[in-house]
């Protein structure tokens, strides 16, 4: 039952306003003064309100201000008299919905406005109820968005980036670093035997092969490091900020951790362990552009291949870089190419 507050100091008036509303059906209930009608209201939190102005107590401005306060959704109907007529318009401004003038030239005018402001409150809440079903939507589409951006450029058994989003990136970066004159590096990484293994174990166990060498990549790089799948079992590395000689230590950390990760089934590989071969190539040194390091560590990576895998190669070029040559010719001897 809807539930309707009167209010007027007045008691024939506020009486017959009452008799008239609880006539339409309506909870009513009235209060002689400003202050009884607060307390009121704040018992029941009547969805309609029908006061006087010039009550004992808050007077039917201020209980308008106190409703809007803790129930904005309430219609207040403001009755007044032909004298107070500018004040009941203002009280329009400050939330009122309608007002009445006193006397009544008709009683019908009553349950007219409670019609009125009820029709309103309903399509208020109507309202109310599809703005906040459209900001639900519209968050979940934002959402969903994020996601399928998301979805676009990862690759799907391994959770890095995929191919698409690799070349692209690399090209964007080798952008940057040509014109900021910084060091860029590309890692070509490839699984050796890997065909071996999948015949071995299963495709099953294959797919879990190169999530672990997923895990082990981007454990291994730096969050500057761009990590992708670029197809099959080879995976690149984008490594800004890194100059040949670092990013050939990168490489032989990753192959070190490959070497030694607990894959099952790796024994029956042709080194005893899972190992990779890496081709690296730095941007200036070995090639002027993103797809010149794309076929330049492509090579470096053949060139692993033929050394007998399980090997780091560096683009043509590095043997000027005597340092280089050092650092390689150490971590070679310190067991991981004779493994
Ligand atoms: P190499 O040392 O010369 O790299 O030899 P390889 O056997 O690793 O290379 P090859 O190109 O001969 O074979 C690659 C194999 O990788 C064959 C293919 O079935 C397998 N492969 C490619 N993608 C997937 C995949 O998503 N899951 C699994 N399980 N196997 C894959
Ligand atoms: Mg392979
Ligand atoms: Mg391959």
């Amino acid at each position: 039952m809807i539930q309707v507050l009167v209010a007027d100091d007045d008691e024939a008036l506020r009486n017959i306003v009452g008799e008239v509303l609880k006539a339409e059906g309506y909870d009513v209930e009235v209060a002689s003064d400003g202050d009884d009608a607060w307390r009121l209201f704040q018992g029941s939190y009547p969805e309609l309100v029908f006061t006087d102005i010039r009550m004992p107590g808050r007077t039917g401005l201020e209980l308008l201000a106190d409703i809007k306060r803790v129930s904005p959704l309430t219609h207040v109907v403001i009755m007044t008299s032909h004298a107070s007529l500018e004040t009941a318009v203002g009280a329009l401004k400050h939330g009122a919905y309608d007002y009445l003038i006193k006397p009544f030239d008709d009683l019908e005018l009553i349950s007219h406005a409670a019609r009125r402001a009820l029709t309103n409150l309903r399509l208020m809440r109507e309202r109310d109820f599809l703005v906040a079903q459209l900001r639900e939507r519209n968050e979940e589409l934002e959402r969903l968005n994020t996601l399928f951006r998301e979805l676009a450029v990862r690759d799907g058994l391994t959770g890095l980036y995929n191919h698409r989003y690799a070349q692209q990136l690399l090209h964007q970066e080798v952008e940057r670093c040509t014109l900021h004159k910084r060091p860029i590096s590309v890692l070509f990484v490839d699984l050796d035997h890997f065909k071996l293994y999948n015949d071995r174990h299963g495709h099953q166990k294959g797919d879990d092969l190169l999530k672990s060498l997923a895990v082990c990549l981007r454990e291994k790089t730096r969050g500057s490091d761009v990590i992708a799948r670029w197809g099959g079992e080879e995976f690149v590395v984008i490594a800004p900020e890194t100059d040949t000689a670092a990013a050939a230590a990168l490489a032989k950390k990753m192959q070190r951790s490959i070497s030694e990760l607990e894959i099952p089934g790796r024994e029956s590989q042709p080194k005893g362990f899972v190992s990779i071969s890496i081709g690296v190539a730095t941007l200036g040194k070995h090639a002027k552009g993103a797809s010149g390091l794309v076929t330049q560590a492509d090579r470096a990576l053949y060139k692993a291949k033929d050394a007998g895998r399980n090997t780091v190669c560096v683009a043509e070029g590095f043997l000027e870089d005597a340092a280089l040559e050092e650092f390689l010719a150490t971590t070679v001897t310190s067991g991981l190419m004779g493994k």
